[in-house]
């Protein structure tokens, strides 16, 4: 989701990229003495000139044809690479010294990306340079201790997330083991839950995303400082593992909040409601299952930006080859809410410039072009949709089969990766709305379907549904080893500037079951490069079609 992408203002999104720095470019030999070109660039990382590149300098099956991604790179290779491209680094026993030489393409997650093989290690980077400021300066030294190179330059290879044993648990056991690393207190300054940092964590994950649910970079740093000072921790860098955090209650989210609260037996009374609901079976060639797919985002507003890509078109990619493969390999009744002109449903394996031109498929159809309130083009994906569900079951389509997902990807706090879902909490859905005639920008389907009602049992069964789809997605897009957010996954409140709510197109949506996909942190460079490679796109679309295979089956 970008931002604000639910009331946003398309001026925000007019506004040019920051201009990048250029790239650091460096000439180095090889051992045979064949000389080679080293690029260094902002958020990227390091690549190296393909062509002369010695065959022992390559992990296997990499592609020499233009530069080759450090990822790319065998163990050899990467120290190489390194050695050239930062002469004045000394290799000893127990650590590398890294002097700080290009400070406008260096950042702390670039050197933790490099040497450490991920640039989540960031945190841990800094924890062990406590005197460094995090905007690099020239000449710094950086320290980084054996414990934390890669296993590519000789070191443990340290994984930075879902290292923990929740990790391998369904949503209800993780969050209850999460749960009981909790207890609860009270000093002077009112009630707390306390928590003691294990190994590895930090207070950004594995506090503030994991317990509250704060999201959004900004949001996150002021809870983190807000948490730290509460908890008496003056430098956030410094923080040791048994570190004593003190998280004030009124910041839990609520499945960690005490006994006896109303938020508790919200989420408890929802957790029952997904045990006690019967999956739906539908055989696997999905037959009588209509399926709605929405690309978030496009036209004028081409959503999150970040690490030189844009939301709209990666998404909408995503959701083209999800249809495709649903088209090919079942018998689903498959409608897309939206359409870009001159591409129609086709994918592509390069994209390049944001498309400027959408259109949401009503009668007659809605251009996305900033004439209308964008809000507009929110809420007629989900009439289009409801409409679409209702001509389902007129023609006596089951109407437990209807399902609705929609693609986005968010611009989250950087340390944050991998793919996050987000189902309708139950208590945040109204017992009924409506449009009014004008925000519904004269579409035949705003007529019809442009009112909703839902009992207190359909708000809860429509939460356990889509619980339970986004379970059988999680363990898809495991399979195809995609990343997943490390801490709680699924999720059924946005928290940001003050509000709650859950996104309008699930909110209103009366498929039975309905999720909005994050699909990656275009924050994190890590998730930006997958989403740029359309290989990753691909399997990312194979896994929802196999999550919705596993969904409809007894
Ligand atoms: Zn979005």
């Amino acid at each position: 989701m970008g931002g604000l992408s639910l009331l946003l203002l398309p001026a925000m999104f007019a506004a040019p990229a920051a201009q990048e720095p250029p790239p650091v470019l460096a000439q180095a030999r090889t051992p045979e003495g064949r000389a080679i070109l080293l690029r260094l660039q902002f958020r990227r990382g390091l690549s190296v000139e393909g062509k002369a590149l010695p065959r022992a300098f390559l992990a296997r099956g990499a592609d020499t044809s233009g530069w080759v991604s450090f990822e790319a790179l065998s163990p050899e290779g990467k120290r190489w690479s390194l050695a050239a491209l930062f002469p004045q680094d000394q290799w000893r026993q127990g650590e590398v010294r890294h002097r700080v030489s290009h400070p406008e393409v260096e950042s702390v997650w670039t050197l933790a990306a490099l040497f450490t093989g991920h640039g989540q290690n960031y945190d841990r980077l800094m924890a062990e340079n406590p005197e460094l400021p995090e905007k690099l300066r020239e000449g710094d030294l950086w320290r980084i201790p054996r414990s934390l190179l890669s296993a590519d330059l000789g070191g443990p290879g340290r994984a930075p997330d879902r290292s923990q044993p929740e990790d391998a648990l369904d949503d209800e056991a993780r969050v209850a083991a999460y749960r009981a690393l909790l207890s609860f207190s009270e000093d002077g300054l009112g009630k707390y839950a306390a928590y003691r940092l294990r190994k590895g964590e930090a207070l950004y994950s594995s506090v503030v995303i994991r317990y509250t649910d704060r999201v959004d970079p900004k949001g996150v740093s002021e809870l983190a400082d807000l948490i730290a000072r509460r908890s008496g921790i003056d430098d956030v860098r410094s923080i040791q593992p048994g570190q004593l955090i003190k998280i004030p209650l009124a910041y839990l989210a609520d499945p960690f909040q005490t006994e006896g609260s109303s938020e508790l037996a919200e989420e408890r009374e929802i957790r029952a409601e997904v045990r006690r609901t019967v999956r739906v079976d539908a055989g696997p060639k999905l037959k009588g299952v209509c399926i709605v797919l929405d690309a978030g985002h496009g036209g004028v507003d081409p959503g999150a930006r970040a690490n030189g890509i844009w939301e709209s078109d990666f998404v909408y990619d995503i959701s083209m080859r999800v249809r495709r493969l649903l088209e090919q390999e079942t018998d689903a009744q498959v409608s897309s809410t939206i359409r870009y002109p001159g591409l129609g449903f086709r994918n592509r394996e390069e994209i390049r410039t944001p498309s400027r031109a959408a259109e949401i498929l009503t009668t007659p159809p809605f251009a996305v072009d900033g004439e209308s309130p964008s809000a507009v083009s929110v809420h007629l994906r989900w009439v289009l949709s409801n409409d679409l569900f209702a001509s389902f079951r007129k023609a006596h389509g089951d109407a437990q089969k209807t399902l609705f997902l929609s693609f986005h990807a968010d611009s989250l706090h950087p340390s944050a990766r991998g793919s996050m879902i987000y189902v309708p909490g139950a208590a945040l859905v109204p017992s009924s709305f409506g449009l009014g005639g004008r925000s519904m920008g004269n579409v035949a389907e705003g007529k019809r379907s442009g009112r909703v009602t839902f009992s207190g049992k359909e708000k809860l069964q429509g939460e356990a549904r889509s619980r339970q789809f986004s379970e059988a997605l999680l363990k898809a897009l495991e399979q195809d080893r995609i990343p997943i957010h490390a801490n709680r996954p699924i999720r059924n409140v946005i928290h940001r500037s003050g509000g709650k709510w859950v996104p309008a197109v699930i909110r209103y949506s009366t498929g039975a079951t309905k999720v909005l996909i994050e699909v990656a942190n275009l924050t994190n460079e890590e998730d930006a490069a997958n989403l740029r490679d359309p290989g990753f796109r691909e399997r990312y679309a194979g896994a929802v079609v196999d999550a919705i295979r596993a969904y409809y089956r007894k």
